[in-house]
């Protein structure tokens, strides 16, 4: 880490070492060895804040490393991550704890027919552990001559007052106390100038979203969010050959929508087969959920116990867990500058979940995070005399790309079935394009009082969930979570939703104590940001810890 005034400039700074901000890194150095390109992770380790479902459409992958390091694909390291092409593409329809039907023929009549649930298959892709790829990309990065320091949390982006131009990025101050007091170890966190800030976060980033207030971006719609937790399973020899290698499923359904009867959320279940008898098993649930004793955990019990689930998995031992939010507003949601409509301003641009490029038709988003990292890459090389000019040109690649071709043909799909609920929701996104944009209201304005009636008999162990996450923070510093208004839980939330926060956020971190709701636990925080986004007051604020806490996925 340069440690002085003068070194403390690059040309680009790229916030967040995930996929999109590691493409970004290595197609700069393929194209201009010569840029300084540094890279700042709040992870200890690379990969380590990475989580994600994750099926990978490698073609912006051959892309980006066809030319950067010709003859990848034949590198222990690059079968390691790529062990697993997928050759059986379930989507299962769950009714009940035991039913199961296999809909996979109606989404083949989609792709004849050119609608967009069309798009939902995975034959051909991979099933990775982005974990894995990030560290293997840093890695590459790295090696290209990227500077990439993990246990770096930014905090802020500093602007030029009177250009708006981002001159650099502030770094989190490190050895205060619990009272925010300078310990003996108080090491004032630094700003790094650059010519260029790429912003690389992933979803809801913390300085993705001062950037987006600061600059006067807007989003023609409201982003919406879905939080997405899952386990790693070991399982036997025997199940795993009857789930068989190179299979994902997607399924619907029970237990977090039943036609009719309710309950009525977005969403759904995976199992995907890893590497060595491993499967991965998720529930991802779209948190405009309205039941305010709603955990997804819950949900994930349920799922697990579910007749088609169960046989795979059942005696298996979860050897890692994690929980993420996933940006699923779309293409309305897309941060842009009104004038110009650039996502980014000047010389600053966003990128990959940080912008929301998740196609929802597909519930992917990391192809379009690799891709976006190469065209900001090009952007900025094109633009290296004239920087003010990168977001504009970003966009306009952007906007040539593949990921403006997807966000756009699923522009209706996750407000639709904001709208109207998946039952008339679902059905009726499937006119796509024909429909007009919907208002949606923010998640956390969801909640209700109605309770989620298929709870499971035992609360779900959110100290063994977290400690598979292998979560952790240097414990005396301050919080990095604030209810801003206590008196609002005591008086408000609490006799209404019985303070949801304590049931929904899936490590545990808050608690009622003396009466009064608390962020008791801040150290075992895994960075999803629920809370502060379904919080139903808006009570909540997540700012980034010291550089180096939260999860350690290796495998996720
Ligand atoms: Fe309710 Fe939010 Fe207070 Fe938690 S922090 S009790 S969710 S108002
Ligand atoms: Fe997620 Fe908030 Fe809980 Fe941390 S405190 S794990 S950000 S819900």
């Amino acid at each position: 880490m340069p440690n002085d005034k003068e070194h403390n400039k690059v040309s680009v700074l790229i916030v967040g070492a995930g996929p999109a901000g590691l493409a970004a890194a290595i197609q700069l150095k393929t194209i201009k060895p010569q840029l300084d390109v540094c890279v700042v992770e709040k992870g200890a380790d690379l990969g380590n804040h990475n989580l994600s479902g994750a099926v990978l459409e490698a073609e912006p992958l051959h892309t980006l490393l066809d030319s950067a390091v010709p003859g990848w694909e034949d590198s222990d390291a690059a079968k390691d991550v790529l062990a697993s092409k997928i050759d059986k593409d379930n989507i299962m329809f769950l009714l009940g704890k035991k039913l199961s039907f296999n809909i996979f023929f109606a989404v083949k009549l989609a792709k004849i027919f050119h609608l967009g649930f069309g798009q939902m298959l995975h034959k051909g892709d991979y099933s990775v552990s982005i974990s894995k790829l990030t560290k293997w990309m840093g890695q590459i990065a790295k090696e290209l001559g990227a500077e990439v320091l993990t246990g770096f949390a930014a905090e802020d982006i500093i602007l030029d007052e009177s250009s708006d131009k981002a001159t650099g990025v502030k770094l989190v101050d490190q050895g205060l106390d619990k009272e925010g007091n300078k310990q003996p170890n108080f090491v004032e966190g630094e700003v790094i100038e650059a010519d260029f800030v790429v912003l690389a976060e992933g979803c809801d980033g913390l300085v993705t979203e001062k950037f987006i207030e600061k600059a006067n971006l807007q989003r023609k719609s409201n982003q919406l969010y879905s939080l997405g937790v899952k386990e790693l399973i070991k399982v036997s020899p025997e199940q795993y050959n009857k789930f068989t290698s190179g299979r994902v499923v997607h399924a619907m359904g029970y237990p977090i929508w039943t036609p009719v009867i309710g309950p009525g959320m977005f969403g759904g279940g995976i199992v995907y087969a890893g590497v060595q008898e491993h499967i991965s098993v998720g529930m991802i649930v779209g948190a405009d959920w309205k039941y305010c004793d709603f955990n997804v955990q819950d949900a994930l019990t349920n799922f697990k116990n579910h007749r088609f689930v169960k046989k795979f998995i059942d005696g298996g031992t979860v050897v890692e867990a994690g929980a993420k939010m996933i940006p699923e507003g779309g293409f309305y949601a897309i941060p842009r500058e009104p004038e110009t409509g650039s996502i980014g301003k000047g010389n600053c641009v966003i990128l990959g979940d940080s912008a929301g490029f998740v196609n929802m038709l597909k519930i992917k988003g990391l192809h379009n995070a690799i891709d976006s990292g190469i065209q900001a890459a090009e952007a900025i090389a094109e633009t290296i005399d004239n920087p003010e000019r990168a977001a504009v040109r970003y966009t306009e690649l952007v906007d040539r790309s593949n990921i403006a071709r997807e966000m756009y043909s699923a522009r209706n799909f996750r407000q639709t079935v904001a709208k109207f609920g998946p039952l008339q929701g679902m059905p009726l996104s499937v006119f796509g394009g024909l429909l007009p944009k919907f208002k949606v209201e923010e998640d956390y304005e969801a909640m209700t009082i109605a309770p989620y009636r298929l709870k499971p008999n035992q609360n779900f162990d959110k100290d063994t969930f977290t400690a598979m996450a292998a979560t952790g923070h240097r414990e005396e510093q301050p919080s990095h979570l604030t209810i801003l208004d206590s008196d609002i839980c005591k008086t408000k939330c609490t006799p209404i939703f019985n303070s949801p926060c304590i049931t929904f956020c899936p490590a545990g971190v808050y608690e009622t104590i003396h009466d009064e709701v608390k962020p008791a636990n801040p150290s075992n925080c895994l960075h999803c940001k629920t809370c502060q986004r379904k919080c139903p007051f808006d009570n909540i604020r997540w700012t980034v810890p010291e550089g180096g806490g939260g999860p350690r996925y290796k495998r996720m």
